[in-house]
Formats: C-alpha cells, structure tokens, sequence
C-alpha cells in the first residue's frame, strides 16, 4: 500500500481510525494518536474538532460549577451568622454552614457535564477492579473536601477553568496549522 497523501511512497503505517497508508513522515506528523497508531489529517482534523467540543462543554460545565458552588458557600456563611446570631452554639452554627457546602457540591454535580478528551496517553490504571477503587475513594475524598473546604473548591474550580481556556487555545492552534496543510 503507498501512502495517502503521497503516491510515490511506500506506508509504513495504516491510520488509526480509517485505515489509509501513511509513510514515514505524515506518521510521524501525527498530532494525535488512538491506541498508539497514527491517523491521517483528516481524521486528525477530526479528532481536533471533537476536543474543541468537549473543552467546550467543559469549560460551560466548569462555569456552572463555579456558580453554584459560588452560591451554596455564600448561603453556608448566611446560615452560619443566623445561627450565631439566633443564639445558636458556635459549633451547630459551623455544621450547619457544612453542611450547606456539601448540599452545594451534591448539586453542582449533577450539573457537571465534564468530558475527557480524546488523549494520546492514557492516564488510568489498566485494571478496572483498581480504576473502580480509586473512583469511589476519589468521590468520598471530594464530597468531604467540598464540605469542609469550599472555598478552596471553588479556588480549584477557578484554576480549572483558566486550564481548560488554555486547551482551547492550545486546539485551536492545532486546528490553524492542520487547515494551513
Ligand atoms: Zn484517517
Ligand atoms: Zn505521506
């Protein structure tokens, strides 16, 4: 098989995802690889797309995030000064604002249309027994630390969202130079 893009060349590799011939150098021009393999710049251009999509989304599910939570911490700190004030102890009046938090989270997670982008590498743990673990634990640790630690969610949220702005520009440049081919 010669190369898709150029007749005169031998492939040394097949694309990713539709299957095409790719000599040497448009293997090695891959931006974005599925199960190792390269893929042509169509299907590049393709999956470029597809993230832009998703950082998009996430970045609106981040902005979502942000405002709810926002909200729940503010109401958690008017709860707590009704409680001080009606004459409440100060230790009912703090779970109560905790308590406030974590109805925040609990909320804004039905909100987070997060996605994950297509990635070359693939971050978890190959055994799915482990992957599970880790998921529960990881939910358990996050619910705990929206109770107590909202503020630094939203801190968190906050970072987030400047990371997912700069993937948009970081694609987009992606996107400029596969249209400039
Ligand atoms: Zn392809
Ligand atoms: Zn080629």
């Amino acid at each position: 098989m010669n190369c898709y893009a150029h007749e005169d060349r031998n492939s040394v590799a097949t694309c990713g995802d539709c299957g095409v011939g790719l000599c040497k150098e448009c293997e090695e021009a891959t931006i974005y690889r599925t199960d190792k393999k390269a893929l042509c710049k169509k299907c590049n251009y393709k999956y470029a797309c597809e993230n832009n999509n998703i950082y998009e989304k996430t970045l609106q599910s981040k902005k979502t995030l942000l405002i709810i939570n926002s909200i729940a911490c503010g109401i958690g700190v008017i709860i707590l000064f009704i409680l001080l004030l009606t004459g409440n102890g100060t230790f009912g009046a703090v779970i109560g604002m905790f308590i406030c938090w974590s109805l925040g989270y609990i909320v804004s997670t039905f909100f987070d249309r997060s996605l994950k982008a297509k990635k070359t590498k693939t971050m978890r743990h190959p055994n799915p027994i482990i992957n599970f673990i880790m998921d529960i634990f990881g939910a358990i640790f996050k619910f705990l630390l929206q109770g107590i630690l909202s503020p630094i969610m939203i801190i968190t949220v906050l970072i987030g969202i400047q990371k997912v702005k700069k993937q948009i520009i970081e694609n987009n440049e992606v996107l400029s130079k596969l249209n400039a081919v």
